[in-house]
């Protein structure tokens, strides 16, 4: 069932919240079963170096290659308007969420934030909630760093990268600061 929360996202919205919402999942749900999926796709490209698999899931492969791993590849869209955009880390792992609430904020409840406050990061904030939105961070989309902390197993690095401490899916730092549009306009990044 779609939380209320989802059920009013915009459409310029980024993983893993557009994909929670086009599957009608909580965060969670959506972490579990990628990570089924990913890990189906990798074990059959065990022949492969780790570059070749990095590689493997170029979008325009992989939209081919594995019609079912994103909802986006039917509808023939990209997450992000950029060349050469990979999949691999799709479900950035800077991500933070709880599905239950991370922390009241002015009142609202915040589901999700980056961890790592890039700058490129954005909040989308409804009449009570506010969720991280990923739309202009092309972070783990490219090769660079996916290179930087790669393994095999996704759920890996969703969980080791940044200051995550080792829980599956990404566990909450309780001493992050979120920053709301609000409070950005108020500190530096
Ligand atoms: S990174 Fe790839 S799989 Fe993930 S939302 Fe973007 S297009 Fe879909």
């Amino acid at each position: 069932m779609l939380p209320p929360f989802l059920r009013r996202s915009p459409k310029k919205i980024s993983n893993p919240l557009r994909h929670a919402k086009d599957f009608c999942m909580t965060y969670s749900q959506w972490y579990q079963e990628h990570a089924l999926k990913h890990a189906k796709i990798v074990e059959k490209l065990a022949h492969l170096s780790d570059d070749e698999v990095i590689a493997y899931f170029d979008y325009e492969n992989m939209k081919s290659t594995h019609p079912d791993f994103c909802p986006l590849y039917g509808m023939n869209q990209k997450c992000h308007d950029i060349d050469k955009l990979n999949c691999y880390l799709c479900g950035c792992p800077y991500f933070r969420y709880d599905d239950n609430g991370v922390q009241k904020v002015h009142g609202k409840t915040v589901y999700s934030y980056c961890s790592i406050n890039a700058k490129e990061r954005g909040v989308f904030e409804s009449g009570d909630s506010i969720h991280c939105n990923c739309s202009e961070c092309t972070l783990p989309h490219r090769a660079g760093m996916i290179k930087k902390c790669f393994s095999r197993k996704w759920e890996q690095i969703i969980c080791s990268c940044g200051d995550q401490d080792g829980v599956f899916p990404a566990s909450i730092n309780s001493s992050t600061t979120i920053k709301t549009e609000e409070t950005k306009a108020k500190s530096p990044a």
